[in-house]
């Protein structure tokens, strides 16, 4: 048996878009203090005005703008200093025409005020205050709801929650927040020659800390059954076991067309294939199959294919079932060597990123074989090459998508 068809990535995430829509994870509410990295499930809104009165950015003196018209170093206006609004406290102070009340930075700014000067710009002489500027209105003030306005949106369903959001979010008076849950995920290795550490005459299953830890950066605990030998029943009794407990289950191996390539042989006898065969390199023998209600990624063995996969298809299907909106931040290099490719794949080439401080270059790992997978590590990302091209020649001005960041866009026609 060999590929009947290869598929276009587009072609190949259309598919599986279309079994993705019909999923719906479910939702709870979380602290936001621990929602680090969760993805949001609604809109968070502010409950209230940040600041929550105008405030003072500056040591200083509200004022009444209009008081200092003609002031200026050489025509100070005189002001009557009537008293001093702490930090933290509320002001009770109303000032008219002709006064000044002392504040400090972050306190609010007291009744009939509508600027602040700051103290640089003011001599105490006793009662009276000498201001030695003109201020424009709402100088040195912070406006209420400046930074947030009540009823604001926040942070959007599907986006990430970071540190600087959890800061916001808590600022803004909500202490709690619903975010997807993540998915249930098994992660199967398959392949007789596999030991999971080193093992003199063994190979390291070296894609099991990848995909875990690939799936930690999703907020996914992932359970590991382990590795599966070579072996039809055993195959067979792993994906049987591993169905009943996930709602995705990530395979490595046996996805080629060989003789003992069991996990296909065993998807196509109890489960559902959706596609087998994608045009890209490395990672050609991807398969996308449904075991009842669980959904399979089975992705080669070779640990470069295995992470190119599972870059494409696995964290973009994860992505797109917490309605992630991962930002587009295209970073653009210019190719260092000419990289050739092979007509009608989808190449991912990885590359070390180099800024001389004029020219952001590109530069291809020498070592590039599906199994080298020191590629990845010494590289930064990996420059696409789409299916209608020969390669790239020296000097193409060309994106990079980083290894960091969800590889958005790169399924569709014409990305590269
Ligand atoms: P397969 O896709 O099963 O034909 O495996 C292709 C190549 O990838 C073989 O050289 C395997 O030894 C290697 N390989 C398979 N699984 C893993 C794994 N989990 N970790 C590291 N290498 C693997
Ligand atoms: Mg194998």
């Amino acid at each position: 048996m060999f590929f009947k068809k290869l598929l276009r990535t587009s072609e190949a995430w259309r598919i599986i878009k279309n079994v993705l829509e019909k999923i719906e994870l479910p939702i709870e509410e979380v602290e936001v203090d621990s929602a680090l990295g969760r993805y949001l499930a609604e809109d968070v809104k502010s409950n209230v005005d940040i600041p929550p009165y105008d405030k003072s950015a500056v040591d200083g003196f509200a004022v009444k703008s209009m008081d200092l018209t003609g002031a200026s170093l050489y025509n100070p206006a005189l002001l009557k200093y009537i008293g001093e609004v702490a930090i933290g406290s509320s002001p009770r102070y109303v000032i008219r025409e002709g006064e000044a009340v002392k504040v400090d930075t972050g306190a609010p700014i007291p009744g009939g005020a509508d600027a602040v000067v700051e103290l640089e710009s003011c001599n105490i002489l006793g009662e009276y205050v000498e201001v030695t500027k003109r201020v424009a209105p709402f100088a040195n003030v912070i406006r209420k709801g400046e930074d947030v306005e009540k009823g604001e949106i926040v942070a959007e369903r599907g986006y990430r929650i970071k540190p600087w959001d959890i800061a916001l979010i808590k600022g803004v008076g909500v202490e709690k927040i619903k975010v997807y849950k993540p998915p249930k995920v098994v992660l199967i290795s398959t392949g007789s020659e596999l030991s999971p550490s080193w093992e003199n005459g063994k190979i390291v299953d070296t894609n099991k800390p990848n995909l875990k830890n690939l799936l930690k950066l999703l907020s996914i605990d992932a359970l590991d059954m382990g590795i599966v030998g070579d072996m039809r029943e055993e195959v067979k009794k792993a994906l049987e076991t591993a169905c009943e407990n996930a709602d995705i289950i990530i395979t490595t191996g046996g996805v080629s067309v060989g003789e003992r390539d069991y996990t296909i042989k065993i998807l196509e006898e109890i489960g559902e294939i959706y596609l087998h065969g994608v045009a890209v390199r490395p990672g050609m023998p991807f398969a996308f199959a449904k075991i009842g209600d669980t959904l399979v990624f089975a992705l080669p063995g070779n640990p470069v294919a295995a992470y190119v996969d599972y870059k494409l298809f696995v964290e973009t299907s994860i992505l797109h079932l917490y309605s992630a909106k991962p930002p587009d931040i295209p970073i653009m290099a210019k190719l260092k060597y000419k990289i050739p490719s092979s007509l009608g794949f989808k190449e991912f080439v990885r590359v070390k990123l180099e800024n001389t401080g004029k020219e952001v270059y590109a530069i291809p790992v020498r070592r590039r074989g599906s199994s080298i997978l020191s590629s990845i590590v010494r590289s930064d990302g990996v420059v696409v090459i789409p299916e209608d091209s020969e390669g790239l020649p020296e000097g193409t001005t060309t994106r990079v998508y980083l290894h960091t960041q969800p590889w958005k866009g790169i399924l569709e026609d014409g990305n590269s």
